[in-house]
């Protein structure tokens, strides 16, 4: 796994973060070691002004690009805190929802649910009426079975449900396995190619308790090109226009999930999100021509790339072990509890030494985490000047799937959360203490 040194300018992933006088890594224009000071390691950031920022990146492109009734849908399994909610109902934003957790933290953060999806290949009845007691706008109908769930606890409350129907494109973006989502043998919704999406279709449109608006797909996640979204564009409308033929239904939504890229490494692109989606539009417009349709309403549901690069962790330094002609590690006080990633997925992160920014990157270590597992890797082959005990350790692009996946394994509590905005550091979520982590257990 590649990693870099940020002792040149030209390794700087984001433009939110930089290096101060004193050599410390700055993060949207905060001395990270000074909020290592203040609030303690490790500690999640999160820059609020590139969140928004990257709200109004999406929104502009899909209102110009796909006509006004298109909108993005920010996907809360990246990051599902209040504080979120509270940022994407100022950004006029719409949600995407995958639990009834995820309902009810959206809910508690004020956000009008009727701009919500609720996603999920097993949503349970009890789900299914939270839901509708919370007033979720749209559900995103995985199969046949959940259709008569969603139809039943309709009826029974006398109300009519607007649904999406998740559509397998059958196509391959090209990432990892377990982030790759829209092929026929995917555990999510119902496949085109085998006829299911049409029974699914013809059966929805059926219920007389259910307004069907659409159709929905997801391909995958950390996707730098814009051809597979081009793809599924292309299969959904194209489907569109058979069912219309077929079954006389137009949709008036298509959503084309979430799955952009996002920079983790100076070597990965830099993704231009606005001729990503005018490059899809254009293709699109194409096929509604073609086909003689209506051009749809769109929906996107980024995640990662709302959130990733809006976040980052600190931790502090602490045993440094060197195995002579074999490798060196640099354990810290957090790791696999904090950030799965790299042990679920191998996933790349860059990694600086936040309080030593100037001096020359000569040491070559894998970082390693405090869990009793070999596993517990954030990082392996990191060029850092050789840390001393307490030295701060920062870990870039931390804010999608971070937080979200935290767990307490080895006892460990999770990390307080810090908003940066416009110069101020808020703390929006407290350290976890050992008395929270036994408040379930009776
Ligand atoms: C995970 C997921 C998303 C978000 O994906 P990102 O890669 O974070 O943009 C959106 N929609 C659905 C249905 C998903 O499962």
């Amino acid at each position: 796994m590649l990693t870099i040194c940020l002792d040149n300018k030209n390794d700087m992933i984001c433009d939110n973060l930089g290096v101060n006088e004193a050599g410390h890594l700055t993060f949207a224009g905060h001395d990270t070691v000074s909020l290592a000071e203040k609030y303690g390691t490790p500690l999640y950031l999160l820059d609020e002004d590139k969140i928004r920022e990257k709200c109004r990146i999406y929104m502009g492109a899909m209102k110009k690009h796909f006509g006004e009734a298109s909108m993005p849908l920010y996907a809360g399994k990246a990051l599902c805190i209040k504080d979120i909610y509270r940022i994407m109902r100022e950004e006029k934003m719409g949600i995407d929802v995958v639990s009834s957790g995820e309902i009810f933290t959206a809910s508690a953060g004020g956000f009008p649910m009727e701009n919500s999806y609720f996603h999920g290949n097993n949503k349970t009845d009890s789900d299914i009426s939270f839901a509708m007691d919370k007033g979720v706008g749209y559900f995103v109908c995985d199969s046949v079975t959940e259709l008569l769930a969603i139809q039943k606890e309709a009826e029974k409350r006398g109300s009519i449900q607007k649904i999406l129907l998740r559509i397998t494109p059958g196509i391959d973006p090209h990432t990892h396995q377990s982030i790759n989502t829209g092929r026929v043998d995917s555990k999510f919704g119902a496949a085109i190619e085998t006829g299911q999406a049409k029974e699914l279709l013809s059966l929805a449109l059926r219920q007389k308790n259910i307004a069907v608006m659409g159709y929905h797909c997801h391909i995958g996640s950390q996707i730098f090109e814009s051809e597979p979204f081009i793809s599924a564009a292309e299969i959904m409308l194209s489907f569109s226009a058979d069912m219309r033929d077929e079954l006389g239904f137009e949709a008036e939504i298509i959503n084309l999930g979430g799955g952009m890229g996002v920079r983790y490494l100076p070597d990965h692109p830099l993704i231009d999100y606005e001729a990503n989606i005018a490059e899809i539009a254009k293709h699109m417009r194409m096929i509604c021509d073609e086909r003689g349709m209506k051009f749809p309403a769109v929906r996107m549901e980024p995640g990662r790339s709302i959130v990733a690069d809006a976040g980052m962790t600190l931790y502090s330094a602490g045993t440094v072990k060197i195995i002579p002609s074999f490798k060196s590690y640099v354990s810290i006080d957090g790791g696999m509890p904090d950030n799965p990633r790299f042990a679920l997925y191998g996933s790349p992160y860059s990694v600086a030494l936040a309080n030593r920014m100037n001096e020359e990157c000569d040491f070559v270590c894998t970082v390693a985490g405090r869990c009793c597992e070999s596993g517990d890797i954030i990082q392996e082959d990191v060029k850092m000047p050789k840390p001393e005990r307490g030295d701060i350790v920062a870990v870039m692009t931390t804010g999608a799937y971070n937080h979200s996946m935290a767990s307490n394994y080895n006892r460990i509590p999770r990390p307080p959360v810090v908003m940066l905005r416009g110069g101020e550091d808020k703390l929006i979520i407290r350290r976890e203490t050992y008395e929270d982590m036994l408040s379930c257990e009776l």
